[in-house]
Order: C-alpha cells, then structure tokens, then sequence
C-alpha cells in the first residue's frame, strides 16, 4: 500500500537577491523540512540522494538544520544521507565526499541524531573497469551509454527498495532545482505531487516517493546559502566552493531513473566520473590540473585514449558478445556494427591503466576487479560462445 500523502504543505520561495532576502529565504527552506520531517507520514525514512555537490550539501543542510529544531523525542523518522560511489569518481571529489560523510557522521552520532551514513556502489560483476576491460564493453558514448544504470541507477534503487520493503515506503529526498536545466525542468515537471503534499511518486521504484525541498531555489541562491550559511555540521562550505573554481563548473548530480540519466556524461555534468568518455573534453579535470594539480594529466591522457580508440576497427570484435554479427541500415548503405573489445585490445587498456595508476601514485582500479577481470577473460577463452549462453550485450 502506498503511504498517506502528508497534509501540512509548505513550498519554498523562488527568488533573493541581497543578504537579508536570502535569510529570510533560508529560514523558509528549513521551516518547510521542518514540517515535512513532522507530518503525517512519520514512519517512512528519508533517504538523502547526497553527491557531495551544491545542491545535495545544501539540502543536507536543511535537514540538519531542520533535526536539531525538532525535539529529540519528536525525532521519529529516520534519516540516510547515502552518496554513491562509481569506483571511478573524479578523484578530488570523491575525497570531498568522503571528508563529508565523515564529518556528517561524526555529527549525527555526537547529537544522537537519527541519522545513518552510506555508500552505494556498483555490484562487483558490474564496474566500469569490470564490464570495460573484463568484457569489452566500448568505451560509453552518448548512444551507447551501458554505464549510468550499471554504475549509478541500481545501486541507488537497491538501497531505495531495501527501505521500502523495510518499512513500506521510502522518501527520497533530492536536491533538484527547476532552474538546473531545461531536461531537469521537463524530468520535474512530468509528475504531479500527491494531492495536498509534497511528494512525488518515484517514475520507476513502486512504493518510493520524491521529496524536492529546494525545487524553487535558483542557482544564485544557493550560492548565496552556501557563503553565507555557515552549516551545522562546523567548519564552512570554503572546500565545496574551492572545489568549483577548481574544476570550472558543473557536477554530476544523483541519477535515481533512466529519465535522468541523459544528463549524466553532458557538458552539464562535468563532475562525472573522471573515465567517462562521453563527453568530449572532462572540463573538470582539466580546470583542477590547470589550477595546480599536474599529477592529473596522466587520468586526463588516458581518458582521452580511451575514448580514442573506441571505433578502431583494430580494437573491435566482428561478432557481438553472444556470437551475433549485426548490420545496421544506413541510409543505403548497410553498415556493420562492431562487437566487444577484443581480448588483445583488453589486455592492452589494462596495460595502460595500470602504468597510468604508477603515474598517477594512487589506486584506479582495484585487486578484486583485475581478478574479475582475469576470470571473465578464463571463461571466454575456455569456453565457446554457445556453452557460454552471453547475452547480446
Ligand atoms: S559520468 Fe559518464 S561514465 Fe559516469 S555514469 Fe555518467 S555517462 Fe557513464
């Protein structure tokens, strides 16, 4: 059954423009949680989408804020800040990120918040570097982009479904913003909040719902809440802030469904994983080396090469993973679609990762991946296709 819409509603403001205006604002923000943290639908967990970016750290704050408001007895529903981590973020971030989480917990436990902490990561079977080098998969691109549901989607979903069935239901809580981008506006639009609440039903996990506190806010103002609100937490947003100028710009927000995912790998998603090769430059990257920090050209080099090499006839199978060769009509012509890496043109990325990890000084891909690694390819020398029963992949 899904849950009772809430009844007290509050939506926040949509604009500021000087100090006092984005006070007034920030207060709005955070009474509203506040009475969405209260209402009626007590039981259900909030679950914080928190990527470590702007918007994420300034809903963390609300609700924060929000908790230490209400009294520790009233404190009923509980709270999971829970980030995901690709395996292969881009490293600055992911070290904020794990600053933050840390800082978060050691917050929650010391006030005896209802808080927990988590980090959602893709299934061992399916890393990038995994699905990549163990079987072949082409380096993603905008038409064959195998790794936002792999690495982003069902991670988060598995831990969104493990609450709903906990519990019966489960609010995500997400720090989207109208003014973010035209595809976020439609994405936001497309579904009506329950009447007289504040939730959304989730597009693709039956029993979870959205929760948008800072749907209205505009880019300005969080940047305003962000130098001007020193968060509960201690300390200042001056890392986060830092962080931005670094890498010249966006960030790769929380994905949560395939409507999403076509801006995961844009020029809107500069924060992304610091493999990701569907984008043609990694903006990011190259703004942090540009500020100082040279050790990155080695990922920026092998990034490129990646996505370099992704339609080399040299690199590419003929038949498809599950023994299939496809062609595809192309105007007149007939054209025929490449299959997997081939097993020498895997062994060769795995080479240069590897000396691009000696390069760089810390670890890119881990020991039980390359084991994975190792055991896919066993399997695929062993065994012919038909024994192996591949999917077309
Ligand atoms: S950032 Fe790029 S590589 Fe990472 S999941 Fe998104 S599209 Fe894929």
């Amino acid at each position: 059954m899904p849950p009772i819409a809430p009844t007290i509603t509050a939506t926040a403001p949509r604009v500021s423009t000087t100090p006092v205006e984005t006070r007034n604002l920030w207060d709005e923000v955070v009474a509203s949680v506040r009475a969405e943290y209260m209402s009626e639908v007590q039981n259900y967990p909030w679950i914080i989408g928190f990527s470590g970016g702007k918007d994420s750290t300034v809903v963390a704050q609300a609700v924060f804020e929000a908790l230490l408001q209400v009294p520790p007895s009233w404190r009923k529903r509980h709270v999971h800040v829970v980030s995901n981590d690709t395996l292969v973020e881009s490293p600055l971030v992911i070290a904020h990120l794990t600053k933050m989480q840390m800082t978060l917990r050691e917050m929650a436990d010391s006030l005896r918040l209802p808080v927990t902490v988590a980090t959602t990561r893709p299934a061992a079977d399916k890393t990038f570097w995994t699905l990549l080098i163990g079987k072949g998969y082409p380096s993603p691109n905008q038409t064959m982009r195998w790794c936002t549901d792999r690495l982003k989607i069902q991670p988060t979903s598995r831990y969104i479904l493990g609450n709903v069935s906990a519990h019966g239901s489960a609010i995500v809580v997400l720090g989207v913003r109208l003014d973010e981008s035209k595809s976020r506006r439609n994405s936001i639009n497309k579904f009506q909040n329950l009447a007289n609440s504040n939730l959304t039903p989730h597009s693709e996990l039956r029993g979870a719902f959205i929760y948008r506190p800072i749907v209205h806010l505009t880019i300005d103002d969080v940047w305003e809440i962000l130098g001007e609100r020193e968060p509960p937490w201690g300390s200042t947003h001056r890392d986060l802030i830092q962080l931005y100028r670094d890498a010249a710009g966006g960030e790769c927000p929380v994905v949560l469904s395939t409507d999403e995912a076509a801006g995961c790998g844009t020029s809107n998603s500069r924060f992304g994983c610091w493999t990701c090769t569907v984008v043609e430059k990694d903006k990011s990257l190259q703004g942090i080396v540009t500020s100082g920090n040279h050790r990155f050209s080695a990922l920026i080099e092998f990034r490129q090469w990646l996505r370099n090499i992704r339609n080399d006839p040299r690199y590419r199978s003929v038949e498809r993973r599950n023994g299939e060769i496809r062609f595809n009509p192309r105007g007149e012509l007939i054209q025929h679609v490449p299959g997997p890496f081939t097993i020498q043109a895997r062994k060769m990325i795995l080479d240069k990762l590897l000396t691009t990890q000696g390069m760089y000084g810390d670890t890119l891909i881990s020991a039980d991946e390359i084991e994975q690694i190792h055991a896919i390819w066993a399997d695929e020398i062993s065994r012919p296709i038909k024994q192996r029963g591949e999917r077309n992949e």
